[in-house]
């Protein structure tokens, strides 16, 4: 099938309140440029000099998400445009995109990424990290970021009870950051789980944003 017409798939599966963001790193400007021609408008990049790139040279009502592990030197390449920061990791990079911000007088919204898998490799706060952080910190302390949600990523695995496990727990804690300390916020509303192998499971779990690559796109060529 074509770029579009895989769009077009999964858009139709897409469950009431989920959106798509179609993960393009790799991938040339033209693959890009077809699946805009489709009508989609959010894109997802993993490296932030392609994203620059790129935004550079599409249209300027897409919605550029950052999707990857994000180093603090980079923030600054990034904060003019972006729309969305899914993979935040660390106190150190909230604080330099609350800096980037503020010199932008530019509020920059984020989600916080949590490792919920039991892969060792991939990023993110512990749930219990995050817990325990939101006790003693409030998000005021970074008035020019916006944390809209949480990130996560499933355990590479054909397992789907771990699968649907793993991102519940995303889910659990999701709903109690939201009772405890965003209970007036609507734009706490973001639960961005699901990729092109599990992406019906997330979606059973409360995903909100599914970032969909592979299954669009075909095989990335590294
Ligand atoms: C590459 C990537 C995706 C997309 O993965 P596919 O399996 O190709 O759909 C989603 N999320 C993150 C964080 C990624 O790095």
């Amino acid at each position: 099938m074509s770029i579009q017409g895989n769009i077009k798939f999964i858009q139709a599966q897409l469950h009431l309140g989920v959106e798509l963001v179609c993960v393009s790193k790799f991938h040339p400007v033209s693959a890009l440029q077809e699946a805009y021609d489709g009508g989609q408008r959010i894109f997802g990049e993993s490296k932030v000099q392609e994203l620059c790139d790129k935004h550079e040279q599409l249209p300027n009502d897409i919605e550029w998400h950052f999707i990857g592990h994000l180093q603090t030197n980079k923030v600054k390449f990034i904060a003019p445009f972006v729309s969305l920061i899914h993979g935040v990791d660390s106190e150190k990079l909230l604080q330099e995109i609350n800096r980037q911000g503020e010199k932008l007088n530019r509020v920059i919204p984020c989600l916080l990424q949590v490792h919920i898998a039991q892969e060792e490799t991939k990023f993110g706060f512990s749930p219990e990290e995050l817990s325990a952080w939101f006790c003693v910190s409030k998000s005021q302390d970074y008035p020019f970021v916006q944390i809209c949600g949480l990130m996560g990523m499933a355990s590479y695995t054909e397992n789907q009870t771990q699968i649907h496990a793993e991102f519940r727990v995303l889910k659990t804690l999701f709903e109690n950051l939201k009772l405890n300390y965003f209970s007036s916020e609507a734009y706490f509303k973001e639960l961005s789980i699901g990729m092109s192998g599990d992406y019906q499971i997330a979606m059973q779990e409360g995903s909100t944003l599914v970032r969909i690559g592979s299954a669009i796109f075909g095989p990335r060529l590294y």
